[in-house]
């Protein structure tokens, strides 16, 4: 987008209670953030960090515990690690982006440790690293931003970019909400942002996910970023239907059975979700931990607690008791589309923009799969790190123009008279997107007839009015921010016509050999798309 495409500024300075200069803005405070926020502010630069809730327990990682691909270099261990994963994620990987990650995922777990991280020690006295316990990695986390010196804006959601008259990313925009009406508006020009707001989870209410709206895949794309690897966005968490809990490895232990105790035949396989999904389609699903013996159930309460938690409070067994279980849409968190990265420095091609985390693709590390892989997490700590640093390169003594415009569209502007219905968009994308028999496995048909929908009802909120309040510009960038997202998923996922990845179509079971590259998308009123080669090291 030009700079000069854009018009009239929302929050005129005289109503911007609260006002920064820092040299780098980061916009999102889960692992990738404060990765982000450190390793920028190790570089001398100064800091803000803004996030939508608290930073420190907001975010998919916060609630959770969380395995980390972490691979000692010794022997072929990384190389098994890396060709373990390369066939599941349909060979879209690359070497050089596996080894810089499985190597900075090392550093910074080493860091951590130093930084007094518990991780626990195996019997023959190894630290082991393999995972983290969420609540405790990100408290750290949170006070090692604040002793870098850090500035911290907790429960400050972003809602636009700021530019400058030749484009570079010079800040951001947005709103405090535990703030009264008329101090609730905050700005922070800097010389670069990074972009870590996650991936985008449609409101699915997945454990840690409510936040992650797609923030910063439209705030990124109304600059000109460009995303990568949409159609990989289709992760489903499974739990029980009464909690929010999609942690899902102890499912492992499970069988799974329809309503008259009837064991579902192959639910519990490797290809047993697609059973689960299709028979969730036409009748519920019951689950039972019943082939974890007792040293197993033992260790799953260590482990990790809080699956335990809605059991104990309805007063369920789950290891003798049969309980109602679905898939809650995950999208890209546990998907693998985001942001496309331009450079070792996680830089975007926008300039002063750089993304991290699940905001960013995954594709380099994970092709178009993650599943239980521990990737996600490594990439967070990785690109985070990298992405702050490379912020901080750009944006230490740049001059940002005092005159700088606020990129935002829908939701922030517009000339229409129609009233903003936050509530009504949000539920029409979820009527799109969260559907099995849509997002599982898709169709021509079925991903055509939502587009209409979709890109009519993006037509509809660019021509109506903005937001009413500052507080209700969040719901209305959310929502916005959902359906951009929806939009690049269902044109990604009808332009790739195979199954890869998670990627699955119906008419297209198969992979096709000819399809082994990536599809890059963006744009708002009109959604692109474009063909991009993968680096030919990552081939099987
Ligand atoms: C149930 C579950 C289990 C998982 N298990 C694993 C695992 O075992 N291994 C693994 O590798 N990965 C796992 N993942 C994925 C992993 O949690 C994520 O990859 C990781 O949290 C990504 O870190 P992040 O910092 O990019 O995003 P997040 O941790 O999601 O943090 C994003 C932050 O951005 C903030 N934000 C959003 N929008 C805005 C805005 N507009 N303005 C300001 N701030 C904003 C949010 O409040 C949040 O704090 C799991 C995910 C889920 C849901």
């Amino acid at each position: 987008m030009g700079a000069r495409d854009l018009d009239t500024v929302q929050f005129s300075d005289a109503t911007v209670a609260l006002r920064h200069e820092a040299d780098v803005l980061v916009i999102g405070g889960g692992p990738a953030g404060c990765w982000a926020a450190i390793a920028a502010a190790a570089r001398g630069a100064s800091v803000v960090l803004a996030d939508k809730g608290f930073c420190g327990t907001s975010g998919a990682t916060a609630p959770a515990g969380t395995g980390v691909w972490h691979v000692p270099d010794t022997g072929d261990a990384r190389a098994q690690a890396k060709a373990s994963r390369l066939a599941l994620g349909g060979h879209l990987a690359e070497q050089a982006w596996m080894d810089r990650v499985l190597a900075q995922t090392w550093d910074n777990m080493e860091q951590l440790a130093q930084w007094g991280y518990p991780f626990p020690v195996d019997e023959d006295g190894l630290s082991r690293r393999t995972s983290l316990q969420g609540p405790e990695y990100m408290r750290l986390m949170r006070k090692r931003v604040k002793e870098a010196g850090v500035r911290i804006l907790d429960h400050s959601p972003a809602l636009q970019l700021l530019v400058d008259e030749d484009g570079a990313v010079s800040g951001a925009t947005g709103v405090r909400r535990q703030q009264g009406a008329g101090s609730d508006a905050w700005s922070v020009r800097a010389g670069a942002v990074v972009i870590a707001t996650g991936g985008c989870a449609f409101l699915s209410r997945a454990l840690g996910c409510n936040v992650l709206t797609g923030d910063g895949h439209l705030m990124a794309a109304e600059v000109g970023a460009e995303l990568s690897g949409m159609e990989f966005s289709n992760a489903y968490g499974l739990g029980p239907a009464f909690s929010s809990i999609t942690k899902s490895l102890f499912y492992n232990w499970a069988t799974f059975y329809y309503a008259d105790g009837t064991p579902i035949e192959g639910a519990g396989s490797s290809k047993g979700r697609g059973i689960i999904a299709k028979t969730l389609q036409t009748q519920p699903v019951f689950a039972c931990v019943d082939r974890a013996d007792a040293q197993i159930r033992a260790w799953m309460r260590t482990a990790q607690p809080n699956f335990f938690v809605s059991f104990d409070r309805r007063g369920i067994d789950p290891f003798t008791q049969h309980f109602p279980v679905t898939l809650r849409l995950e999208g890209t968190v546990r998907g693998t589309g985001g942001l496309q990265v331009v450079d070792a420095h996680c830089a975007t091609a926008v300039p002063g923009l750089y993304a991290a985390g699940d905001a960013a693709t995954r594709e380099l590390i994970c092709g178009g799969f993650t599943g239980g892989g521990s990737h996600n997490a490594a990439w967070a700590t990785s690109s985070g790190f990298w992405a702050g640093a490379g912020a901080a390169g750009f944006g230490r003594g740049r001059r940002v123009a005092r005159a700088v415009l606020q990129a935002g569209g829908v939701g922030l502007r517009g000339r229409g008279h129609a009233a903003f219905d936050s509530a009504a968009a949000i539920a029409a994308v979820q009527a799109e997107v969260f559907p099995y028999e849509r997002n599982w496995t898709r169709r021509s048909d079925l991903l055509e007839d939502s587009l209409g929908r979709l890109d009519a009802l993006w037509q509809r909120l660019r021509d109506g009015a903005p937001a009413a309040d500052a507080q209700e510009a969040v719901r209305a960038r959310e929502a916005a921010a959902m359906l951009a997202t929806a939009r690049w998923m269902y044109r990604s996922a009808l332009a790739r016509t195979e199954t890869r990845g998670m990627h699955r179509r119906q008419e297209h079971a198969a992979l096709d050999g000819a399809q082994r590259h990536r599809l890059l998308s963006g744009g708002l009123d009109e959604v692109w798309l474009r063909r991009q080669a993968v680096a030919e090291e990552g081939a099987a």
